[in-house]
């Protein structure tokens, strides 16, 4: 086994795996064997979300890869249509119970409502309260944007611990991951080998990357490796996704090279400006939100 990899304190002094798995778009028939893999190779960092549809298969990973609860690390979101103070603190009752778990260990707000940031900013309310009452460990937002994130801040009691977004080479979000790190607030990348870029079928394809895959040929490693290598020396936790378990290995197996500052540089240049998810302030009830079932 590889062990666990490195830890990241976040700003309220919890511990965080810096690697964990993703799980969007796992199908829940698959997800419970990619948990298992997952743990097995080392992983103790899921992140999912009351949207993807397939917590209580992540829960049945964890409980059947035997590994005690206190060894683990879960992430989920709350989904958009949950938003609200009373609603939001329902939303992590489900949570939990399809978890199967007490506590968790971080749970975000998976979008910002920038047409309903009343709504939002209760949503947050709501993240306080349960970590005051010790339900969860740490809370944090996904895809806040600058903009969202100077609104938030301005009236929330706890500054968030983390903002997850989409950062690969090819869209690094440069004034968001700066304005994290001002308020300490760690990035943490979603697409973080830039699987958006294939899946969504894109221009440029991160796995095809000729300068990626000379990197990682000089260091014996894939072109998916190297983005996670990149990730980890600059400080931020990533959450690659597979549901194959020597993909879910491969991306784990990042612990026993170095970049060098020249090649993380070269990484860097690889920036297009070309956002593969949604533009957050194009998120709407209307549009996105969709009910998320009871336990
Ligand atoms: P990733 O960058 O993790 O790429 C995943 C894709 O690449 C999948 O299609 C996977 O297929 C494939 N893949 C995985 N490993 C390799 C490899 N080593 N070589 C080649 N292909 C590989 O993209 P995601 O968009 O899934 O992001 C990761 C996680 O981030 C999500 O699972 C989710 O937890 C989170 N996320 C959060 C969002 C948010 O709004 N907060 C939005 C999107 C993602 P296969 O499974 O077949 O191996």
């Amino acid at each position: 086994m590889k062990g666990r990899g490195p830890l990241i304190t976040l700003n309220n002094g919890v511990q965080m795996p810096a690697l964990g798995l993703g799980v969007f778009q796992s199908p829940p028939e698959q997800t419970v064997g990619a948990v298992e893999a997952a743990i097995r190779t080392g992983y103790r960092l899921i992140d999912t979300a009351a949207a993807y549809m397939n917590e209580r298969q992540v829960g049945e990973g964890i409980r059947k890869s035997g590994i005690d609860r206190s060894e683990m690390f879960i992430e989920t979101k709350v989904w958009i249509s949950d938003y609200g103070f009373d609603a939001t603190l329902h939303a992590f009752e489900k949570s939990v119970r399809k978890l199967d778990v007490e506590q968790l260990d971080l749970l975000i707000l998976h979008q910002p409502l920038p047409s309903a940031f009343e709504r939002t900013l209760d949503a947050y309310r709501a993240l306080e309260k349960l970590l005051a009452d010790g339900r969860v460990r740490a809370i944090g937002v996904s895809n806040f944007m600058p903009e969202h994130l100077e609104r938030l801040l301005a009236v929330a009691s706890v500054v968030p611990s983390v903002n997850q977004i989409e950062i690969h080479p090819y869209f690094q979000q440069a004034a968001v991951q700066r304005l994290d790190h001002e308020h300490g607030i760690l990035n943490q990348a979603w697409s973080p080998i830039g699987g958006i870029t294939s899946y969504r079928g894109m221009e440029k394809r991160s796995f095809e990357d000729p300068a990626l895959l000379a990197i990682g040929q000089r260091h014996g490693k894939s072109a998916a490796q190297v983005m996670l290598r990149w990730h980890l020396q600059e400080g931020r936790s990533a959450i690659p996704k597979s549901v194959k378990p020597h993909r879910i290995e491969e991306n784990f197996d990042v612990f026993d090279f170095e970049l060098s500052g020249e090649e993380i540089g070269a990484i860097d240049a690889l920036e297009t400006g070309v956002r593969g998810g949604p533009e957050p302030e194009t998120i709407t009830l209307e549009t996105y939100g969709r009910p998320i079932p009871e336990a």
